[in-house]
């Protein structure tokens, strides 16, 4: 065989692997990946001049981005296409505005309109004056159906992975009853408990409320995709 005979045929035994990887890569993507095509937007709450919640130098800003970090990363891992509403500490408000707190929540509510997002996460801690208090919980707004279906979906697995005892809950809050877009208001864990206070400021546990969402959000999109084949 001649050298550049020998030479070919390597460059087809090449192409056809290099054909059949992209081919199998390309197969495994659209079953293993649960939320490919879906847009998410995540919403880390608080930020800037906005702290939410703290205890002494906890704040729950930190917390939600350092959540919703991991959060934008699990649900990448699945195929997601993922927008933050922010990466790192600042507010949406504009120094025009006179009202600040309902100026960062109007540019967070557009943003999440623009992104023509599928479905929001709003990420944020809780806090209540019994430090008793304890568990992550869902809420959501019932301007849709879908709405309460995701935080069904979520609560559940706050239930089987974080051993939460709460149940979802309704919100009349500004932001989840002025859009129309899928989406609820996840409260991690209170901040005034701590025990859940330890656990939230350690990334392994952060990780684990992030991998809960995540699976929550595949568990949803799977029942939304089942009732379309119902229709
Ligand atoms: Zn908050």
């Amino acid at each position: 065989m001649g050298d550049t005979m020998l030479k070919r045929k390597c460059l087809s035994l090449y192409l056809t692997t290099l054909f059949l990887l992209v081919f199998y890569v390309n197969i495994i993507n659209a079953t293993s990946l649960p939320l490919i095509n879906t847009i998410i937007t995540i919403d880390p709450g608080h930020g800037g001049r906005d702290s939410g919640t703290l205890y002494n130098n906890i704040l729950e800003k930190d917390l939600n981005l350092e959540i919703s970090k991991q959060l934008d990363k699990e649900l990448s891992k699945n195929g997601a296409i993922t927008y933050m509403i922010r990466n790192k500490d600042t507010d949406l408000s504009s120094i025009y505005d006179s009202r600040k707190k309902r100026g960062d929540l109007y540019r967070r509510l557009l943003l999440i309109r623009n992104n023509k997002s599928d479905l929001y996460l709003s990420i944020h801690i809780n806090w209540y004056k019994n430090s008793n208090y304890q568990g992550a919980e869902v809420l959501y707004n019932p301007i849709n159906t879908k709405n309460e279906l995701l935080a069904t979906s979520i609560m559940e697995e706050f239930k089987t992975t974080l051993k939460s005892q709460r149940n979802i809950k309704k919100t009349d809050l500004y932001m989840y009853r002025n859009t129309k877009t899928p989406g609820v208001l996840i409260e991690c864990g209170y901040l005034s408990n701590p025990n859940e206070r330890y656990l939230m400021s350690k990334s392994t546990y952060q990780r684990k409320i992030a991998k809960a969402i995540t699976k929550g959000v595949v568990t949803y999109i799977k029942k939304l995709n089942k009732d379309k084949y119902i229709l």
